[in-house]
């Protein structure tokens, strides 16, 4: 049997002195080839028939970080703070993450893709964390070395069957994270400032979108962990 293919959002370079590229950090790679997947590498197409065909021949869907997503996509104005990610992604992103949750693929959204899938569920964010919660923990060193915090996972949650319930420590590097929890999922991890760290489906097929980044702790074995559950819930 073939491994299940394993759909990968890509981001594009925004250097108007430069070539645009496509761009994406190895480890997502790594970490779907490490749980048995075939990652598919999908450029950011321009119609939602091309995304519908990029979606057919994929079985299962893995949603990347980047920039921010516009507020306007949750009916915000734009926060100072915000950094947008590059025009020709934005739309593309949502509607990928949109056909791929009503074609019932499964999903795991990463950081920026975790908060990708809140939206694409008509949930909405905060825009800047340290300016819109009391008392924040650090989420975010910029791009120096990483900060950790824990999480507390949900217990009997689909998250606590794949890392365990309780605390589990988490590398952090997010300035905004899933305020109002979208249409069909439910938040089931936090940090100790009230930060909503991963959400998922509440029934149905696999959905789950954490707000750290598990491909650069593939050395821990939780982490690691829920690759293998997407692949596994994409072979099936
Ligand atoms: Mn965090």
């Amino acid at each position: 049997m073939s491994r299940p293919r394993i759909g990968v959002n890509c981001d594009v370079t925004q250097d108007p002195s430069a070539e645009e590229k496509l761009t994406l950090n190895w480890s997502y790679a790594d970490a779907v080839l490490r749980g048995g997947g075939q990652p598919l590498l999908l450029p950011p197409v321009g119609d939602d028939a091309a995304v519908a065909e990029q979606l057919d021949t994929v079985d299962g869907l893995l949603l990347t970080g980047g920039r921010d997503y516009d507020p306007a996509l949750y009916g915000r104005l734009p926060h100072p703070a915000t950094k947008l990610l590059a025009p020709r992604r934005m739309g593309y992103d949502v509607a990928l993450a949109r056909g791929a949750l009503a074609r019932g693929l499964p999903v795991l959204g990463i950081c920026g893709g975790a908060q990708l899938v809140n939206i694409a569920c008509g949930g909405t964010l905060l825009q800047d964390i340290p300016s819109e919660v009391p008392e924040p923990l650090t989420h975010t060193r910029g791009s120096e070395a990483p900060t950790f915090h824990p999480v507390e996972v949900l217990a009997d949650s689909r998250l606590a069957s794949i890392v365990g319930a309780g605390e589990l420590e988490t590398n952090s590097s997010h300035h905004q994270a899933m305020d109002a929890v979208g249409r069909g999922l439910t938040a089931v991890a936090w940090a100790s400032d009230g930060v909503a760290e991963a959400v998922e489906g509440t029934s149905g097929p696999f959905v789950l979108a954490v707000q750290w980044h598990p491909e650069r702790l593939l050395d821990r074995a939780p982490h690691a962990a829920l690759f293998g559950a997407l692949v596994a819930a994409a072979a099936r």
